[in-house]
């Protein structure tokens, strides 16, 4: 998978401007960001879409959004509000396929979301 943008970040071989890392987990700033806080968190492990997750993953995707939690807070926007997204292939506007947690905040959000 050394074609993925994602994969090189959670290998060390871009640099991207990271928030929180540990053994499982990386999160970065979105190089394209939607809202003031538009952070990305990834499992370092190649996971195309949020389809191919399996129930031994279950763990995992609690701890992306144990993550996002923590992050929120961090970033001051806990308690004015934050929409976390999971795009799931090219129809929800999926680019990147490497599972990815979007944590979107700092500005009020509408909904419906396009
Ligand atoms: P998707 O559209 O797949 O749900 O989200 C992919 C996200 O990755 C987009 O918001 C896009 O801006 C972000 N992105 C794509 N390439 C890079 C990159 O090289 N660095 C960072 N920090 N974000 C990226
Ligand atoms: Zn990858």
């Amino acid at each position: 998978m050394t074609e993925c943008i994602f994969c090189k970040m959670a290998a060390g071989e871009i640099a991207p401007d990271k928030v929180y890392e540990d053994e499982e987990l990386l999160a970065f700033r979105d190089i394209n960001p939607q809202a003031p806080v538009h952070i990305l968190v990834i499992p370092r492990r190649h996971i195309e879409t949020v389809n191919e997750l399996t129930e031994s993953d279950a763990a995992l995707g609690g701890r992306l959004l144990m993550a996002a939690k923590r992050i929120a807070a961090d970033e001051g926007i806990d308690e004015s509000g934050y929409r976390v997204v999971f795009n799931c292939n090219a129809g929800a506007g999926q680019s990147v396929f490497h599972l990815h947690l979007h944590l979107l905040g700092g500005r009020t959000l509408g909904w419906p979301p396009g």
